[in-house]
């Protein structure tokens, strides 16, 4: 979790909006351990969604894509390792 970048946060009324991302740090290879910062693409992938005094706070993060650098490496394309062990809850907004 402290790998994290706020970039932006954006006060809707009953929502916040919080926008993130990963540190432009190097990351191991979960396939074969190399480190890599080899960015391949980024998605976006919501984080938290909790209630806050009334209001929803809602955390979108930047993940980073990762391409490992090893040729024939099994694991050529990976998420992020710290935030690919994130629970996600469904993103279904609740009361
Ligand atoms: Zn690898």
């Amino acid at each position: 979790m402290s790998a994290l970048v706020i970039e932006d946060v954006e006060d809707a009324g009953e929502v916040i909006a919080v926008r993130a991302r990963t540190r432009d740090e190097a990351v191991a290879c979960p396939g074969c351990g190399a480190q890599t910062a080899r960015v391949h693409g980024y998605y976006e992938r919501m984080a938290a969604d909790v209630p806050v005094d009334g209001r929803r706070v809602v955390v979108r993060v930047r993940v980073r894509r990762m391409r490992c650098p090893v040729l024939g490496c099994q694991v050529q394309t990976s998420v992020s390792r710290s935030l690919a062990s994130w629970s996600v809850t469904s993103g279904a907004s609740r009361g």
